[in-house]
């Protein structure tokens, strides 16, 4: 089987280090394995992505010496497909719409029977308040979460991936518990702004890729969980992951989209060489 790998940056801002360090190991470990780079523009949100940043982000790749295969999958050309997979989801009785807000959910997450909230990868772990029993077509323009609890139930094997990077507690692979519902919660799969979301999308696309190894920060390591859920749901091939340590700032903090000052553009524009960003993130 060839050996795909990714990256998968949103155009909602300025790739930094951290970013210029997963790509190039993305591309580099294809490259090793004499397989297939592909570059995916993750553009679900289009409140926020902004096409000049995704010009950015193909100027900086490039001078970054990376090449990547053409054209380029952007997931605002999606649409149809997450539509579509939202629709047998739903037909399965496995969404349901969620009026939440944000204080709403924080208020019965903390409500005096329900303790401490407990945080997952998105966030607080949803307390299930508008979790119903559903009926009639896909609605548009609403949140819909994924019953979690009635997902496991359909799942006859335990859930598990290969992980050949580490995990942020080193771990080196992972049985998925069946806790999902208390851990990670009804997660949201379609927003009311929006169709889809990108745990959906994510899950989707690299399976119509052909991804067959995902490279990306340990950030993410808890919502690999999600992701291979929903392949097992949507009946598709769980790639395997490999999730490198995160790039981060003096201080420790990780590198966030705002931190101009790691961005690749202000390196470039003070003379920095691909070179140099290549040993400043120690994958020279
Ligand atoms: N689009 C995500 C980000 O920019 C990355 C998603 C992934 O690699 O799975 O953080």
């Amino acid at each position: 089987m060839t050996y795909v790998t990714r990256f998968a940056p949103s155009p909602t801002g300025p790739l930094h280090l951290g970013h210029a360090y997963s790509a190039i190991l993305a591309h580099d470990m294809a490259v090793q394995h004499g397989g297939r780079f592909l570059l995916r523009i993750e553009d679900i949100d289009r409140e926020r992505s902004k096409p000049e940043w995704e010009a950015q982000i193909y100027d900086d790749l490039a001078w970054l010496g990376l090449s990547w295969e053409t054209p380029v999958l952007r997931q605002s050309d999606r649409l149809e497909t997450y539509g579509q997979a939202l629709t047998t989801l739903w037909d399965r009785g496995l969404l349901y719409p969620c009026t939440c807000t944000r204080r709403d959910i924080l208020d019965s997450a903390s409500a005096p029977q329900e303790g401490v909230p407990h945080f997952g990868p998105d966030g607080i772990v949803y307390p299930g308040t508008c979790r119903a029993e559903v009926s009639g077509p896909l609605p548009s323009e609403v949140t819909l979460r994924l019953d979690v609890g009635k997902a496991l139930d359909l799942i006859k094997e335990p859930l598990t991936f290969t992980e050949e990077g580490r995990g942020p507690d080193g771990e080196t692979g992972a049985i998925i518990a069946q806790d999902l519902l208390s851990t990670v919660g009804d997660i949201v799969l379609s927003r009311k702004t929006f169709l889809g979301s990108y745990h959906l999308s994510v899950v989707l696309d690299d399976a119509a890729q052909g991804v067959t190894h995902v490279v990306r920060g340990q950030d993410l390591f808890e919502a690999t969980k999600i992701h291979v859920l929903l392949q097992s749901l949507m009946d598709l091939p769980t790639p395997t992951y490999h999730h490198h340590a995160l790039i981060r700032d003096e201080n420790g903090k990780r590198l966030a989209k705002r931190d101009d000052a790691k961005a690749i553009a202000k390196f470039r524009a003070e003379g920095a060489t691909p070179e140099d960003i290549r040993r400043l993130v120690g994958l020279a």
